[in-house]
């Protein structure tokens, strides 16, 4: 089967292509399943680089309109990648209800620290990337995210591989076991590129330390193309991240689980 549930649009700003672009781009590469899941914006604060709260209605109805389009063809799903800030629970339940949004995918680009902001692109201490784990675990725990997008995206600072990065990895490896929750292993990671330091040469992310004790842990594993571009949906790199998921002996599924508390709750 041949999913993806990580792909934007051009709402969020650094993206290019309607959803029925990608769509169409899905069906070309005869997709059973393409779920939308562009940035999802805030009700009180832009953190930017994602659609502006007034538009969210306008993304939902374009992909609900791309689903009744396009039904016989191939299945989308409405979805957000949202970062997990304990003050805006309700908020994401409302968009698991109200909003009828049907998933939601955790990807950390902020977190939390001490009552500071951190970004996860900008930080100097392996410390922060302890703390950025714990806000992973605490996400998890909650139920709303059937993926953890680009756990290890903390790559991209370079840090040193020390007991800290370890404890990251287990905190993080452990709670997606824990609550059975995929890891992603995103192909933008390849787009980046690989660094050389004490390790040798490796990618940023998917970095192989982390993606080591996640083999170990016979964690569940899926490849997205995080794609903010059509073409990238079914390229060249999210066909090295499979091979290169595959050569690490992970546990690789095509598919996910999607959770959604609001609808278990109603069904009961
Ligand atoms: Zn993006
Ligand atoms: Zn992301």
């Amino acid at each position: 089967m041949l999913t993806n549930y990580h792909t934007h649009c051009f709402r969020c700003q650094h993206a290019e292509g309607s959803v029925e672009d990608y769509v169409m781009e899905a069906i070309m590469h005869q997709f059973d399943k393409l779920g939308m899941s562009d940035h999802v914006p805030y009700p009180h604060y832009d953190y930017g680089l994602r659609m502006p709260m007034s538009e969210i209605w306008d993304y939902i109805y374009e992909v609900r309109e791309a689903q009744e389009k396009y039904k016989d063809r191939i299945q989308v799903l409405l979805g957000f990648e949202s970062e997990y800030l304990c003050t805006q629970r309700a908020y994401y339940e409302e968009l698991l209800t109200e909003y009828g949004v049907e998933y939601l995918i955790l990807g950390q680009h902020f977190f939390d620290y001490g009552g500071q902001f951190r970004s996860a692109f900008a930080i100097s201490d392996t410390a922060y990337c302890v703390t950025y784990a714990k806000s992973v675990r605490e996400g998890l725990g909650t139920g709303y995210y059937s993926l953890l997008a680009h756990p290890d995206i903390v790559g991209v600072n370079r840090l040193p591989w020390d007991r800290n990065m370890e404890e990251m990895t287990d905190i993080i490896v452990e709670s997606a076991v824990r609550y059975d929750i995929p890891l992603e292993i995103n192909a933008n990671g390849i787009r980046r590129g690989t660094v050389t330091d004490s390790l040798g040469e490796h990618y940023m992310y998917p970095h192989y330390k982390f993606w080591e004790k996640a083999s170990e842990a016979g964690a569940k594993v899926v490849v997205s193309a995080d794609c903010h571009s059509p073409h990238l949906l079914d390229n060249d790199e999210v066909h090295q991240a499979k091979a290169i998921a595959k050569s690490w002996g992970l546990r690789l599924i095509d598919d996910i689980d999607i959770r959604n508390p609001a609808k278990d709750n109603a069904s009961k």
